[in-house]
């Protein structure tokens, strides 16, 4: 199920739309609903913005159209109920569709962390709803997000599924994540320029996870350079689902316009070869590990 205006329908209260790539090729690849709550409570295109204030829809000027809103909602959860789509993504910070966000009802553009009204009831039914801005793509059944900052506990999850353990070896105990030299990886996720995650998500549970950081890591090499740590829980390697992974977080790095990115892996680990296929090279090398760089 996705918003409407995201699908390129003029359902938008200026009478356009949210248009997105994206959500485009989500739709050919996969069998879709759109919806446009705030046309299907009954408002009319063009229409007067609306934010939330004191808990009530209310218009810019001034009317209260809570009950127009709020029958919109129900009907996108009747569709749901219905159809039941694996995945509801809605357009970012509307007051009916926001999944992470909304404006804060002043209309000065100041937002406040909540959702709108019918990303709140699909999600207090259940459905899993995704902000758009928080979509990179999905393929083979797995979808691929960015992580939010309330879930970067699940950096130490992943962390500990990444070390890496030789075969015959037994595994560290789990409070290994909380060595200096490896809380650097996690610390504060989400506080500096550098910090990117994508999490790969199949049936709604986080199975992989890359993300990068400046940081004083194995892997770093200069202080404008992003360093990469990637895990995927056991199930889940060698299905190609890594490969995916690096490669959107190369994009999304050449987006933010960094030069280059940069790991360091042991040598045995059977990842050399991912790192090499999605563009990395070996530059240097220690006695038990390769560091490799990726031009972007
Ligand atoms: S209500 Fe949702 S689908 Fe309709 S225009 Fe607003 S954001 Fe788009």
């Amino acid at each position: 199920m996705v918003s409407a205006c995201l699908a390129g329908e003029n359902c938008k209260y200026n009478g356009g739309n949210n248009r997105n790539e994206k959500v485009l090729r989500l739709m050919a690849d996969n069998e879709a609903i759109t919806v446009c709550p705030e046309q299907m409570g009954g408002l009319p295109t063009p229409r007067v913005p609306s934010e939330i204030k004191d808990g009530l829809v209310t218009a810019k000027d001034g009317r209260i159209v809570d009950a127009e809103f709020r029958a919109g909602a129900a009907k996108c959860l009747e569709l749901a109920l219905q159809e039941q789509p694996d995945l509801v993504v809605l357009q970012s910070r509307s007051p009916s569709c926001g999944v992470k966000q909304r404006y804060d009802g002043t209309f000065s553009g100041r937002l406040v962390d909540q959702a709108g009204v019918t990303a709140q009831l699909l999600m207090e039914n259940g459905f899993r709803c995704l902000d758009v801005e928080d979509l990179i793509t999905i393929h083979g059944g797995f979808l691929i997000r960015k992580l939010s900052i309330e879930e970067s506990d699940l950096l130490k999850d992943f962390l500990y599924q990444a070390i890496f353990i030789p075969q015959g070896a037994e595994a560290p105990a789990r409070d290994i994540i909380e060595r200096p030299e490896l809380r650097i990886y996690y610390e504060d996720f989400g506080s500096s320029p550098g910090d990117h995650c994508l999490v790969a998500e199949a049936a709604g549970q986080a199975v992989g996870a890359v993300w990068t950081r400046i940081m004083n890591d194995y892997g770093h090499v200069d202080d404008e350079t992003p360093s990469f740590a990637i895990s995927l829980l056991p199930d889940y390697r060698n299905k190609g689902i890594g490969t995916r992974l690096m490669r959107q977080m190369l994009s999304l790095l050449k987006e933010h316009a960094y030069r280059q990115a940069s790991l360091a892996v042991q040598k045995a680990n059977y990842a050399v070869r991912m790192y090499k296929e999605v563009g990395f090279e070996i530059i240097d090398e220690n006695e038990e590990e390769f560091i490799m760089v990726c031009k972007l």
